[in-house]
């Protein structure tokens, strides 16, 4: 790209001016997957039009037209990554499916008793369990590098836990949780010193870096289009030809043979060694509709952006005496976990969602890093060169009102009566916006008589829902009826226990078996707004109710 403009580039991104229950989408969770450029969703309808066939097989004019299409991004990658040769890019699901490949094809076959797999306390799920699973195969054994205080990997630690054991390093360029960048090169450096294989994980780093592997040195780097404005299902795997030559395919069938025959197979050279069945060639040509953003000029232009963007976000959320961030100084790119005081993360994200927000709640795939920084969850935001200050301002603006709204501790009402499932329809009734819903179930949240800590036992934890939930059955012997005693750490889940309650509470075992929830929800316009995991965990809270129940039939 020659030249960027902010404004130019954001209206490249039509979503961006979705506006949800009057409020303008504010799209803040670019680490998960970015928002897709014109260009990319242009490019697939103009493949299925004008060049749509398979590639490589046919003789027809459509077939060439195609794997021209397609063979020429696998050069746009090499030439993105400074790779040597584009035989060293081979197409893959996304960076999951390349750490796999890795994994299963070099790691199972290379790897013994004994040897070392060293991987950081900030890694994505998916450059953990692949390794744990190759560990578990072949003997070798996991070693874990820390992080030091402002969130990178400790060279100095580094350099003694990489000794002459350690045959394989698995790290990432930039964790997704902490947006630092690691000192790979000199990781790689040690790693090679000690004659061991490496792999960066880049999923987080290809979009808000220049990546030159053979200045890198790694053996293997990947990365997925999605997090780079371009299409789902498609990603690199970058690996130097010589290990790939002598690495076995991974997946076997069409397309990755020179000669089958009953009585044995010929494999195909690269990249189609490793490249079996019909590839996802739109995908390949979608990505290849937004790769020259990543070059030039223009691109030094929207990194210098992402800067700005960066410093503003970290300057304001520093200013707040309730943000908690796990990590000292300011992230690398403009991606921000943290923490609100006395505020349970999924409450935030949820609110921030009323708001129009879309920020991310949770582990974030990254239980060990949880677990390591001592949080169950964290709030995330991720910006990218199409978020704006003015965006940034209104975010902080939301939080800001959020904090204040709870600094007072909560008091718990003991003993109230639970709303009835009327009263409860009736309230919502005349909440006809996601904002003033959602602020109903805060309210109600407070209708909840709380457990007392010391009560709260593992046996009643509802397993499923992503933040902690507790559920007691009462049956008194001289009634048929049974009651509940609920509560969570999270509000929104307080004030969903109220809701679900309502429906259950003081009834027979018949009558709750009998309830048909889905319906209740639908009426009170609430599942939509119910994210796939807050949906799951609502629906825990009912089988866990049905069970106790029907454990009395
Ligand atoms: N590694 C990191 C650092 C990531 O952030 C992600 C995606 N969140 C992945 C790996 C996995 O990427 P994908 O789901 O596209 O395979």
């Amino acid at each position: 790209m020659n030249k960027f403009s902010a404004s130019q580039f954001r209206q490249q991104f039509p979503i961006l001016q979705t506006v949800s229950d009057a409020h303008q989408l504010v799209y803040f969770d670019n680490a998960a997957t970015t928002q897709k450029f014109d260009a990319v969703i242009n490019s697939s309808q103009h493949f299925y039009l004008n060049s749509n066939a398979n590639v490589h097989r046919a003789s027809h004019f459509l077939s060439a037209k195609a794997t021209k299409a397609y063979e020429t991004v696998r050069i746009q990658v090499k030439d993105l990554l400074n790779a040597h040769s584009e035989k060293e890019i081979i197409w893959t699901k996304g960076s999951t499916e390349a750490i796999n490949l890795v994994a299963q094809s070099y790691g199972m076959q290379q790897l013994k008793l004994g040897d070392e797999i060293v991987l950081s306390q900030a890694e994505h799920h998916a450059n953990i369990v692949p390794w744990q699973h190759v560990a578990e195969q072949t003997g070798a054994k996991i070693k874990v590098l820390p992080l030091d205080a402002e969130g990178r990997i400790d060279l100095t630690v580094a350099k003694i836990m990489i000794n002459e054991n350690c045959r394989f390093l698995a790290i990432n360029h930039i964790s997704n949780v902490l947006g630092k960048i690691n000192p790979v090169a000199e990781l790689i450096a040690l790693a090679k010193a000690q004659g061991a294989t490496t792999l960066i994980d880049g999923a987080q780093a290809i979009a808000h870096l220049n990546v030159d592997v053979q200045q890198l040195d790694c053996d293997f780097y990947v990365f997925s289009a999605h997090k780079m404005y371009g299409p789902t299902g498609i990603g690199v795997l970058y690996g130097k030809q010589q290990l790939l030559t002598q690495m076995p395919p991974y997946q076997f069938g069409g397309e990755m043979i020179k000669k089958v025959s009953f009585s044995g197979t010929c494999f195909n050279e690269l990249p189609q060694k490793f490249e079996a069945g019909t590839p996802n060639i739109v995908g390949v040509v979608g990505f290849g509709a937004c790769l020259d953003l990543f070059s030039g000029n223009g691109f030094k232009q929207l990194l210098s952006y992402e800067d700005q963007l960066c410093a503003y976000l970290y300057n304001a959320l520093a200013k707040m005496p309730e943000v908690e961030f796990f990590v000292s100084a300011a992230p690398d790119i403009p991606l921000f976990t943290f923490r609100l005081k006395n505020v349970h993360h999924h409450d935030l994200a949820t609110y921030l969602d009323s708001k129009g927000i879309a920020a991310r709640a949770g582990h974030h795939c990254a239980m060990p890093l949880m677990s390591y920084l001592g949080v169950e969850g964290a709030v995330r935001v991720s910006l990218t060169a199409y978020n704006t200050i003015t965006e940034i301002d209104y975010f902080i603006a939301q939080l800001q009102a959020y904090g204040q709204q709870n600094l007072g501790v909560e008091k718990a009402v003991s003993n109230s009566e639970f709303l009835s499932k009327q009263q409860i329809l009736a309230l919502f009734a005349k909440a006809n916006s996601w904002d003033l819903k959602h602020r109903q179930i805060m309210l109600l949240a407070k209708q909840l008589p709380r457990i007392a800590k010391n009560l709260r036992s593992d046996k009643d934890l509802i397993s499923g829902c992503e933040s902690k939930a507790w559920l007691v059955l009462n049956k008194p012997v001289d009634s048929p009826l049974v009651y509940f005693q609920a509560d969570s750490d999270a509000k929104v889940i307080r004030g969903l226990l109220v809701i679900i309650l309502s429906v259950y509470q003081a009834k027979t075992i018949q009558q709750i078996i009998d309830v048909d929830i889905e319906q209740y929800f639908e009426t009170l316009g609430l599942i939509q707004h119910l994210s796939p995991s807050r949906g799951n965990g609502v629906r825990a809270i009912v089988q866990r109710i049905t069970e106790l129940a029907a454990s009395y039939l």
